[in-house]
């Protein structure tokens, strides 16, 4: 894929970009090295203020930034204002809590007696340079999940975004050495997918970060698992949102539009599979449906429009199929399920609801990375935890019931990440995120997120 800022809500080229050469990623990936020597030497709180600075930076750049977000992936405004917001909280988080989170711990003293030693503790050091391959969907936030923690920790960021936001991606190399991070700390490698390997395989990375699909995600662990390399996979994901009897059905329902068609429906913790009770089945079809063709498509430029362009041409033809695929094998179209009249230029796509999801359709087993809905039926909590639990993914879960007893059940069988009740997923500096399964392994965010690109190292102290 060529690296280029392409307008979705018109299909317009706007610029751009030359791969960086050989010898350019060669003295970037020096640059990391000698950078990350003097950086680990910093003070934490050093470092903290460097992150608060750049939070002040990205503060104050919002409105910019935002636009360009929204140019280059096609997300509602407002959108790209709340995911510059949340990255600014998620800096702050940090540089206020690396501290505690990185605090060295002290074994029991009956344990260190034990070990012979006169004294011991357990201290969190930085890795080294850390290799980001990230996605566009949250182009700012999926970024700053990872570098924020990393850099607090001591180690350095090499960025390598999605080839569809370079401008994004080189705003954020800017605002780091804006903030007075030492050069080589944080950097964009304006490069291809094909590069990844190479750059993976030098012995000056340390470690390896990737936010996206599958396969990319099944890609990059082959090579750092040759390599004996650490990684952090956030991968796809398809969640349950169940509904059940002792739910405020009216509240299920509207959460559930925000849910489902949030970022144009490109989130990898949208809900994406709507399983109902019988009971409130009806109920609850009726009202998520009103909802979502209620949202209005248009210019995610416009204050007014909740749901913008899908990012890619390719990712609506992908959508579409999937949406093709199940009404041939009986689905029913409760709204949506087309190109919105009107729209032609860029790559819109109504939001959809799809009732009588059977698992001989594909959009049961894989991710609809856009505002498509499967609707399902379930008489009990047993069949609604086997259909949520019935797919390669684990990322996270929504379930609505007041019940305490069937809340307990949930958190103990539902295969995923995260158990949200009677709410909807969103990540927050403070909870680990991540998933099992297919949906990758490791945590972002959090002390977990943290010490993921740590060397956690045992000092021990002879009598
Ligand atoms: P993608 O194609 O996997 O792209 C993500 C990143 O990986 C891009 O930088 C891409 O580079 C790179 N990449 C692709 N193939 C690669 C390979 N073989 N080796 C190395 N790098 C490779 O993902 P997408 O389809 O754009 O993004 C959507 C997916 O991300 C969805 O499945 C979504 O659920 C997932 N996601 C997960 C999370 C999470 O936290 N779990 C968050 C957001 C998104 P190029 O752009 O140059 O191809």
């Amino acid at each position: 894929m060529a690296i280029a800022t392409v307008n979705p809500a018109t299909g317009e080229t706007l610029q751009t970009f030359e791969e960086l050469g050989p010898e350019e990623i060669e003295r970037r990936l020096a640059a990391a090295d000698s950078a990350f020597r003097r950086f680990r030497g910093l003070g934490l709180g050093e470092r903290a203020a460097l992150l608060n600075r750049a939070a002040e930076l990205l503060e104050a750049d919002q409105e910019d930034v935002a636009r360009k977000v929204t140019t280059e992936m096609g997300k509602p405004l407002a959108a790209a204002r709340a995911e510059a917001a949340k990255c600014v909280k998620a800096m702050r988080w940090y540089a206020a809590h690396a501290a505690e989170l990185l605090s060295e711990e002290r074994p029991a003293e009956a344990d260190v007696r034990d070990s012979g030693a006169a004294a011991a503790r357990v201290v969190h050091r930085p890795l080294g340079p850390v290799l980001a391959v990230m996605p566009w969907n949250f182009p700012l936030w999926q970024v700053i999940r990872f570098a924020a923690p990393a850099l607090m920790a001591g180690n350095v960021g090499l960025l390598k975004h999605a080839s569809n936001v370079p401008r994004t991606a080189l705003y954020l190399e800017e605002l780091f050495l804006r903030a007075g991070y030492p050069a080589g700390c944080f950097q964009t490698l304006l490069v291809g997918a094909a590069a990844v390997e190479g750059i993976l395989r030098d012995p000056r990375i340390a470690a390896a970060t990737l936010t996206g699909s599958e396969s990319a995600g099944r890609s990059v662990a082959a090579v750092a698992g040759d390599e004996v390399k650490k990684t952090v996979l956030e991968l796809g994901g398809s969640d349950p949102y169940v509904v059940l009897p002792s739910a405020d059905i009216e509240q299920a329902a509207r959460t559930a539009v925000t849910a489902r068609a949030q970022n144009n429906g490109q989130s990898c913790i949208a809900a994406k599979r709507f399983i109902a009770h019988r009971d409130v089945y009806d109920d609850f079809a009726a009202r998520f449906t009103g909802g979502m063709a209620a949202l209005t498509v248009g210019d995610p430029m416009a204050e007014s429009t909740d749901i913008g362009p899908l990012s890619t041409e390719k990712g609506r033809a992908d959508l579409e199929e999937l949406v093709e695929d199940a009404v041939r094998h009986g689905a029913r179209t409760l709204c949506g399920g087309r190109r919105p009249p009107g729209l032609e230029r860029g790559w819109f796509y109504e939001p959809t609801v799809l009732a009588g999801v059977t698992p001989r359709m594909r959009i049961h087993r894989e991710e609809a990375f856009g505002p498509v809905a499967a609707l399902y039926r379930v008489d009990d909590l047993d069949e609604a935890l086997a259909l949520a639990n019935g797919t390669s993914f684990g990322l996270s879960s929504n379930v609505w019931t007041r019940d305490e007893a069937e809340q307990e059940r949930c958190v103990r069988d539902m295969e995923a990440g995260g158990v949200y009740f009677n709410g909807m997923t969103a990540s927050h500096p403070a909870f680990p995120f991540g998933g099992v399964k297919r949906s990758g392994y490791g945590r972002e965010l959090s002390g977990y997120g943290i010490r993921e690109f740590c060397n956690t190292t045992t000092v021990w102290y002879g009598p």
